[in-house]
């Protein structure tokens, strides 16, 4: 990106160290942690003595391969707070996942942690553009969801203005947007495109009716024509940053000018990449399951967290001068990963075929159903209002395009369903864009 590529953008020191001493510093730091969940947490102490290891055992970066797996259920079982490494009248602070199935897990922060956090963002937004000098509206969810209050005082650390919008009335929002000039946007990718179309709905056009030059999005997958999508929209440079509250919230990693990957913040985090199936490391470039070690943080520490979360990491160096690795885009969860007729299929897959074929939005739904036993799946989507035609040759012309497109990207055929603009739901916080009726009490299959 030309107007920042000339600029220095990086917040920290520790963004851009030699690899070998970024290194040195993981192992120390490793080893560090781990003796504080061993001395502090039962669980892990319970572990580690189940393979007869020891903080001792652990001395070099590597040596994280001995360690156990942290999933999910580990955190609900251990509900509310049996993970916490240090005495409960040193939290400063508790989040919670949203918890859309079962229990919530918490996220929990010492003064230290939570210092630690307001840097992390602070170096994304910093590389994306944010200054002392102006504004940044925050568009998440407040409260328990991390994303909020992450970002919030991340843009404080950074020394701009703050303006906690929090979700909900878009009309409201785009009015703030408008009145204080405010140069950063931060939200879902999804409700960035909300805004726009409601921004077009007030009779204005977003690309230049709005001030917004930098879009900070996450907290749901989205995809390369989402950025360009988003982009062209609100007439914005869109940068895309990932973490999640188990580990810590946002700021996990987050793109440089260069956008050619998140720089994963590898002081803090050590990060491995496994084959889901067999769980060993993947080999350079492919696709695996990001693991996750928290380093640094105080109030709980977790070993080799199972995200499931699916991407690849780049080695190669990167021209902003960071000399962190960088994941790619998250293109699936192993647990949102549909498998369709034994073909496994994302809907971030869907999304990109989509987007490939011109006339459409990035509005769809994506419907599973098992009629019989074979799946079928039902793609609407919603079309630009000047490709609804009542001409059917014009229509099913659309529909063949997207149809190959779809068979191209995931090797499955689907039921094509196109709609008139406005009649999809519109989400505010995380899409929910898949329907799955095969296991619906009541259907027919088990
Ligand atoms: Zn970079």
């Amino acid at each position: 990106m030309t107007q920042l590529a000339t600029e220095q953008t990086i917040w920290d020191k520790n963004e851009s160290l030699p690899r070998e001493e970024l290194q040195a510093l993981q192992a120390k730091r490793l080893k560090q942690a781990v003796a504080r969940v061993y001395q502090n947490v039962p669980f892990y102490t319970a572990n580690l003595n189940a393979l007869g290891l020891t903080a001792d055992d652990i001395n070099a970066i590597d040596d994280v391969r001995k360690l156990p797996f942290t999933v999910k259920t580990d955190l609900r079982d251990n509900y509310p707070l049996d993970l916490l490494a240090v005495p409960r009248d040193q939290l400063a602070r508790l989040h919670a996942s949203s918890g859309t199935t079962g229990k919530p897990t918490f996220a929990v922060f010492t003064q230290e942690d939570l210092d630690t956090w307001s840097d992390l963002c602070a170096r994304f937004l910093y590389a994306g553009g944010l200054r002392k000098n102006q504004f940044a509206h925050v568009a998440f969810g407040y409260g328990l969801f991390t994303g909020g209050f992450g970002l919030h005082y991340g843009i404080e650390r950074v020394g701009a203005g703050v303006i906690p919008a929090a979700s909900g009335n878009t009309r409201r929002q785009i009015a703030l947007l408008r009145d204080l000039n405010t140069e950063t946007l931060i939200c879902t990718p999804s409700y960035a495109l909300n805004i726009a179309e409601v921004a077009r709905e007030e009779g204005l056009d977003p690309a230049t009716d709005l001030p917004i030059k930098f879009g900070h999005f996450g907290g749901e997958p989205w995809t390369e024509d989402m950025r360009v999508a988003i982009e062209a929209e609100l007439g914005i440079t869109a940068f895309n940053n990932y973490g999640l509250s188990e580990v810590l919230g946002p700021g996990v990693a987050g793109e440089c000018p260069c956008r050619n990957g998140m720089h994963l913040q590898e002081d803090h985090f050590l990060f491995e990449l496994v084959d889901p199936q067999t769980d060993e490391p993947v080999k350079p470039g492919e696709i695996g399951e990001l693991i996750i070690t928290n380093l640094t943080k105080q109030a709980t520490t977790l070993l080799r967290y199972r995200t499931r979360d699916l991407c690849v990491i780049h080695e190669e160096p990167c021209d902003c001068g960071r000399t962190t690795r960088r994941m790619g885009r998250v293109i699936g969860r192993s647990d949102d990963m549909m498998i369709i007729r034994g073909v496994n299929v994302f809907p971030s897959q869907i999304e990109e075929a989509l987007l490939s074929v011109e006339g459409t939005t990035p509005h769809y739904m994506i419907e599973l159903d098992r009629p019989g036993n074979l799946d079928q799946v039902t793609v609407s989507v919603e079309i630009q209002p000047h490709m609804f035609s009542d001409k059917m040759t014009e229509m099913n012309m659309l529909k063949r395009a997207i149809d190959k497109e779809i068979r191209t990207i995931t090797g499955i055929g689907v039921t094509l369903n196109l709609v008139q603009p406005q009649t999809l739901a519109r989400f505010e916080g995380k899409a929910k864009r898949v329907i799955d009726n095969r296991f619906a009490p009541g259907s027919m299959e088990k």
